[in-house]
């Protein structure tokens, strides 16, 4: 989103709208923006310099890494700000700064939930929404190996 800075008044100026989900450009299998970021800035400029300062919030879908299915959770930044000393400009694209600001709020682990119960390492089952008869004492090969120790 570009800003032309001799529209900015003295009061400031107010920016609230969305950008198309294709200004992150970031679509991996996992990471998917297909939602508008969302944005409610507030410009300024004070002695040659540009102030914005702000919120962001954008809309991710994200593949749960404990049970594999695919959400969506909201990105926010609550403080968005960007400083800039003017050396003649007509405008200032603040595309690239709302692109970082907001990637650097993915989570590092995706959780659909933070108490997701994932899937069984055995048959998979998806125990948030079901239960399977495995037991980790059978359904892993080195205990079956130890057990057969014992009964010898
Ligand atoms: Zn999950
Ligand atoms: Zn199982």
């Amino acid at each position: 989103m570009r800003i032309f800075i001799k529209r900015i008044g003295d009061e400031g100026e107010t920016f609230r709208g969305e950008e198309p989900a294709a200004i992150m450009e970031l679509q991996e299998e996992d990471v998917q923006f297909l939602d508008p970021v969302r944005y409610d800035l507030l410009a300024q400029v004070q002695q040659n310099a540009l102030l914005v300062t702000g919120r962001l919030s954008a809309p991710v879908h994200l593949r749960c890494s404990r049970c594999l299915k695919i959400f969506v959770q909201e990105l926010v930044v609550e403080r968005f700000v960007y400083h800039l000393e003017l050396s003649g400009q007509d405008s200032v694209d603040l595309t690239p700064q709302i692109r970082e600001d907001i990637i650097l709020e993915l989570p590092q682990r995706a959780l659909c939930d933070g108490s997701c119960k994932g899937l069984c390492p055995h048959c998979g089952t998806d125990l948030n929404v079901a239960t399977c008869s495995c037991r980790p004492e059978t359904g892993s090969p080195q205990w079956q190996v130890l057990d057969s120790l014992k009964l010898k």
